[in-house]
């Protein structure tokens, strides 16, 4: 499971791991967005939330997550990106694990304030195959232009400051006080520092916790 506020590097790390370990990353960011592009009925409910930067209901997500985990790529293991996000996600959550004997371990990225600004504020991602860079972390080859097709780079719709404000102000409210109740359910719970390595040494602390299990 990988927590931690919008900007810490979820994407990224579950990138990294889906190569080291074959087990697939479930981002309920990713799945609602995919909703959302081909305009179905769990779409249409989600996009006016997700644009003003606010939580999409709890059953929906819960469903969402539930569904992905019955498929089979999900037997050896996965990698929980932004789920869960509410103590009624991580009620369910729990329950569905328990259900499956599955082993946990919950990475907590722990990133400065201005640090997830000025990441959010740099970020421009690929129209066209979703790829994200970064003005000064990771910027393309070519400024604006996508190095895998050419694509014009945009400003993901939810990446505008006032809607990073709302984000940030979900993840204090509703979010950030999972951690307690991880640690109240004593649950694995490991915090990393993730402000100032690059992502390639987060993610060997990472891979380290796991393999240590
Ligand atoms: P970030 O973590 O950078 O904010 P995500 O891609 O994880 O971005 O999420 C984008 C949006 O999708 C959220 O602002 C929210 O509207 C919705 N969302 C994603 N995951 C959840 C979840 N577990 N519960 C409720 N809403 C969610």
């Amino acid at each position: 499971m990988l927590f931690g506020p919008p900007g810490s590097g979820k994407g990224t790390q579950s990138k990294l791991l889906v190569r080291a370990f074959g087990i697939p990353q479930i981002s309920t960011g990713d799945m609602l967005r995919d909703h959302v592009r081909k305009g179905n009925a769990v779409g249409t409910k989600v996009e006016a939330k997700m644009k003003a930067g606010i939580l999409v209901k709890d059953d929906v997500v819960n469903r969402l997550v539930e569904e992905r985990l019955q498929q089979c790529d999900c037997k050896r293991g996965f990698i929980l990106d932004g789920y869960p996000r509410t103590q009624a996600q991580a009620e369910v959550l729990c329950r569905m694990l328990a259900a499956r004997g599955v082993r946990q371990l919950v990475v907590h990225l722990v990133v400065d304030y201005n640090v997830i600004i000025a990441r959010l504020s740099g970020r421009r991602q690929c129209p066209v195959c979703g790829t994200l860079y970064n003005a000064t972390s990771r910027p393309p080859k070519v400024p604006g232009v996508c190095d895998l097709d050419g694509a014009k780079l945009v400003v993901r719709e939810d990446d505008r400051e006032e809607v990073v404000r709302e984000r940030l102000d979900a993840y204090e409210k509703q979010t950030r006080p999972l951690i307690d109740y991880f640690r109240e359910k004593g649950k694995l719970l490991y915090e990393i520092d993730a402000s100032h390595d690059s992502p390639e040494a987060v993610f060997q602390k990472i891979e380290g916790l796991i393999r240590k299990q």
